[in-house]
């Protein structure tokens, strides 16, 4: 009951990776705001597994890359009272070779992986100001550390997230706030479903542990450096890759 009685904010949390964060932190007692983007029986389907866990998992339609759609989440989560932790987990890709890639691409994924967290980091810090008191964790991507050929957008936006991560930290650390990111390797989930085989075949033989990871592995960094167990981690980038970098 790591999490009893604490409100957690968790983007992308009805799917992949941000399903299990926002399952992890209600089985330990926590009431999770869960946002997507449209997939409304996902959200359902979450929404009814967390019915028999000791907290709860309230999930909302919401396109935290707007403002309207951050603002709105963090005020209906923190509306009982503050919010204890912001888990900045939505994310897109849209692969391509930049020779070849349309400016669409480009803005999609700048826009789906920086504005959320700028958003949502934005109206949640307020509120955990309140309490001095709280912690964020952002979910990168190895690609942002090492680079990954046919990801230079993505690439870019997830080692922004990285440097964002830190400089956040510096802001918010007198104010007791904590900020770290997490940074997964390769996942099983529907984003690498669409990835190109020859790709996720060729990074999975680089891994030391030679296999994909799980969504649970991830959940359980991310809820270790949102708990009290991490109490004077700051400003870091946790890698969860089975070994690729
Ligand atoms: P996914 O596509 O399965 O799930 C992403 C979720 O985010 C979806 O529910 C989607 O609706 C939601 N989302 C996206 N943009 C949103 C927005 N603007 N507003 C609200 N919700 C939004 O992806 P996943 O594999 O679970 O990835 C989760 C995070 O982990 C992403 O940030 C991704 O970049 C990162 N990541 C994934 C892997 C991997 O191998 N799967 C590896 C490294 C990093």
């Amino acid at each position: 009951m790591e999490f009893a009685g604490n409100t957690i904010v968790v983007t992308g949390g009805t799917r992949g990776i941000g399903r299990a964060i926002a399952l992890r932190f209600a089985r330990e007692g926590a009431r999770v705001f869960a946002a997507y983007l449209r997939n409304e029986n996902a959200a359902r389907e979450v929404a009814a597994e967390a019915a028999g866990l000791s907290g709860e998992i309230v999930t909302l339609q919401a396109d935290v890359s707007t403002q309207e759609g951050a603002q709105g989440l963090i005020e209906t989560a923190a509306a009982s009272g503050t919010i204890d932790i912001l888990i900045n987990n939505a994310g897109i890709i849209r692969d391509g070779y930049l020779a070849m890639m349309a400016d669409d691409d480009w803005d999609a994924v700048i826009r789906g992986n920086l504005y959320p967290l700028f958003h949502c980091c934005k109206w949640g810090i307020r509120k955990m100001m309140a309490n001095r008191r709280g912690a964020i964790v952002n979910v990168s991507s190895i690609s942002g550390i090492a680079g990954t050929a046919g990801q230079t957008n993505y690439a870019a936006s997830k080692g922004g997230i990285i440097s964002f991560t830190k400089a956040l930290a510096r802001e918010t650390g007198p104010m007791g706030i904590r900020v770290n990111a997490v940074v997964p390797g390769l996942i099983e989930t529907e984003m690498i479903a669409g990835m190109k085989r020859d790709m996720v075949d060729r990074i999975v033989a680089g891994a030391a542990l030679g296999r994909l990871g799980t969504t649970c592995e991830v959940a359980d960094a991310v809820a270790f450096l949102a708990s009290d167990r991490a109490t004077y981690i700051t400003g870091q980038s946790l890698v969860v890759d089975g070994g690729i970098l």
